[in-house]
C-alpha cells in the first residue's frame, strides 16, 4: 500500500482521537527507574512490571545502591517478571556500568544507552523518548505487528520497521505515535483477535479491509466490514485461512450454498448443514444437521470441528459468527444483493474452495446473460410473506433478479412490511408470489387477483427466485419466460 502524506495525516488524526490518553505505561519517577522497568518488561506485561517495581525501587532506589545488591536478593524481587536470573544479572550489570561509566546517572545518548548491559536499541529508545523527551520510535511487539498490518512497513526486523516508520512520520510526532501504536495494538489490534469491526483506523488498513493477508498470522480478515448497522461483525470472512490448503470440513448454514458445493463436486467436504439445506435430497441422509438457519446449534457446530462455516448475513444470527470468532474457527457470511454479486462470489468461493475453473466458467457464461441497462418493464411487486405482507425491495437479490428479467421492481428498499393501504397504493401491474419462504398457493393468487383485477398474478418457483449462486441462472430463465406470457 502506498501511504501519501494525506493518508498518514488521516491515520495520525484517527489514532490521536482514539487514544488521547496514550502514554508510557511503565510507572517510573526518574530515568533510572525507567531504564530498570524497561529491562524488566521484556517478555512481561507492563502491569506485572508495575506490581513488581515498588518493592525493588524501595530497596534499590538508584544505581549506587543497586550496584551493591546481592544477586539472590534482586532475583527474588524480580522473580514474578519471568527470566528473573537473566534480568537480575542484567540489572546488576547495568547499575555497575552506570556507576563506572556515567557517575550513576542514565546517559541521554542513544549509543551510550545501547551499550549498557540488558539495554538494546528498543530500551534505549524508550528511555530517550520518555525520560529525556528525545524523539525516538521504539518498535516493540505491538508496533511491529500493527505497522505491518497497516502496511506502513514490510520489513521483517524491528530495527527495519523502526527505520520505515521514522522515514514516514515527522520526527516531532515519533514519541506520540509510539504510544498510540502501542495502545492500538493492546486495545484493538490484538495479535490473535484483532477487533477490526470496531477499529478506529479500519478504513486505512489494508489487512482489516482484506486487501492483504495479515502479515502476522497469514490469515485474511474482514473483506467488507459491516458498518451498515446490521450488527453483523463482518459480511465476509473474519478469519479465513489463506493457506493454499482449501477447507476440508465445511459447515454450510445456507441452503443454496450447500447445493452449490454439491454442484461443484465438493459434497465430500460438507460435514454439517442446516435442516433447510435439503437439495439435493440425498444430502439429508449423508450430512449431519446442525439445526435451523435462525437457531443453529452452536455446540453441534463446534463438535463437528469445521475448518470453515458459511453463513448468510440476513438469515443467520450474529451470535454464531461471534462464537466462531471466539473459538478461532474460520467463517464467512454471504451478503448477496445483486446478480453481479453472484458472479463475484462464484469467483471468490472458487478461489477459496479450490474450484476456480468451474467458478470462472460459470461466471463467464452468466455474464453474457446480464444486461447493463435492463429494459424497464411492468411495475412488479414481489411478495415474500403474508400476515404481515412483506415485499422484496429493488435493492435485494430478488429485486435485481426481477429487474434483470425485464420487470420493474416495486416497494421500498430492503424487505418492507406493507399495510393493506400501502399494498393498495402500490397498484402493481404484476404480482409475483414465490413459493418460498412463505408458501403462497393458488388461493393467495386468487385473492390478490380479485383485489388487483388489472394485474397479472403469478405463483413462481421460490427456490429459483431466492436460491442465489446455485439457481441464479434458473431464476433468470423462469422470470424471463414469465415476462413473455
Ligand atoms: S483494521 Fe484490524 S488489522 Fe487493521 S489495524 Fe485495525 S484491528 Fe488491526
Amino acid at each position: 500500500m502506498r501511504w501519501t502524506n494525506a493518508k498518514l495525516k488521516d491515520l495520525q488524526a484517527r489514532l490521536a482521537s482514539a487514544y488521547p490518553d496514550a502514554k508510557c505505561a511503565l510507572d517510573h519517577a526518574d530515568p533510572f527507574q525507567l531504564v530498570v522497568a524497561t529491562v524488566l518488561s521484556a517478555q512481561c506485561t507492563d502491569s506485572r512490571v508495575n506490581i513488581t517495581t515498588p518493592a525493588l525501587f524501595g530497596k534499590y532506589p538508584d544505581a549506587a545502591r543497586l550496584a551493591k545488591g546481592k544477586t539472590a536478593d534482586v532475583e527474588a524481587l524480580v522473580k514474578s517478571t519471568g527470566f528473573f536470573r537473566n534480568k537480575a544479572k542484567n540489572l546488576l550489570g547495568l547499575a555497575n556500568a552506570l556507576m563506572m561509566r556515567h557517575g550513576g546517572q542514565v546517559p541521554n545518548d542513544a549509543a551510550q544507552l545501547a551499550a549498557l548491559p540488558g539495554v538494546g536499541q528498543k530500551t534505549a529508545n524508550v528511555v530517550l523518548a520518555n525520560a529525556f523527551g528525545v524523539p525516538a520510535l521504539a518498535v516493540d511487539t505491538h508496533i511491529f505487528r500493527v505497522a505491518k498490518r497497516l502496511g506502513l512497513s514490510e520489513a521483517n526486523t524491528p530495527e527495519k520497521v523502526e527505520a520505515d516508520l521514522c522515514r514516514l512520520f515527522l520526527r516531532a510526532d515519533w514519541i506520540e505515535l509510539h504510544h498510540q501504536l502501542i495502545f492500538h495494538g493492546r486495545r484493538c489490534c490484538d495479535a490473535r483477535k484483532p477487533d477490526c469491526a470496531h477499529c478506529p483506523v479500519f478504513e486505512t488498513c489494508p489487512t482489516g479491509t482484506g486487501k492483504i493477508a495479515d502479515p502476522h498470522s497469514g490469515l485474511t480478515f474482514a473483506v467488507q466490514e459491516a458498518r451498515d448497522g446490521s450488527g453483523f461483525p463482518a459480511t465476509q470472512n473474519a478469519f479465513l485461512n489463506t493457506s493454499p490448503e482449501a477447507p476440508k470440513r465445511i459447515i454450510s448454514l445456507v441452503p443454496s450454498l450447500t447445493e452449490l458445493l454439491v454442484q461443484w463436486g465438493l459434497a465430500s467436504r460438507l460435514v454439517g448443514r442446516t435442516r433447510y439445506c435439503i437439495a439435493p435430497k440425498w444430502i439429508r441422509a449423508t450430512v449431519p444437521d446442525v439445526g435451523g438457519t435462525k437457531d443453529p446449534n452452536l455446540q453441534r457446530i463446534l463438535d463437528l470441528k469445521p475448518d470453515l462455516v458459511i453463513l448468510e448475513k440476513d438469515e443467520n444470527p450474529k451470535s454464531i459468527a461471534d462464537a466462531l470468532t471466539e473459538a478461532a474457527i474460520p467463517w464467512m457470511a454471504l451478503d448477496i444483493r445483486t446478480l453481479k454479486d453472484c458472479m463475484a462470489a462464484w469467483i471468490w468461493l472458487g478461489e477459496k474452495l479450490g474450484a476456480l475453473d468451474q467458478a470462472k466458467a460459470r461466471a463467464a457464461e452468466f455474464k453474457i446473460l446480464i444486461k447493463p441497462k435492463p429494459h424497464k418493464g411492468p411495475r412488479t411487486l414481489t411478495l415474500v410473506w403474508k400476515d404481515p405482507w412483506i415485499a422484496a425491495g429493488p435493492d435485494t437479490y430478488v429485486g435485481d433478479l426481477v429487474r434483470q428479467s425485464g420487470f420493474t421492481p416495486q416497494a421500498a428498499k430492503g424487505y418492507p412490511r406493507l399495510s393493506e393501504e400501502e399494498l393498495d397504493a402500490l397498484n402493481p401491474e404484476v404480482i409475483l408470489l414465490p413459493t418460498e419462504p412463505f408458501r403462497f398457493t393458488k388461493r393467495h393468487a386468487l385473492e390478490l387477483q380479485k383485489r388487483f383485477p388489472n394485474a397479472l398474478v403469478h405463483i413462481v418457483d421460490g427456490q429459483a427466485m431466492t436460491w442465489y449462486l446455485s439457481r441464479t441462472e434458473l431464476g433468470l430463465e423462469c422470470l424471463r419466460a414469465l415476462l413473455k406470457c
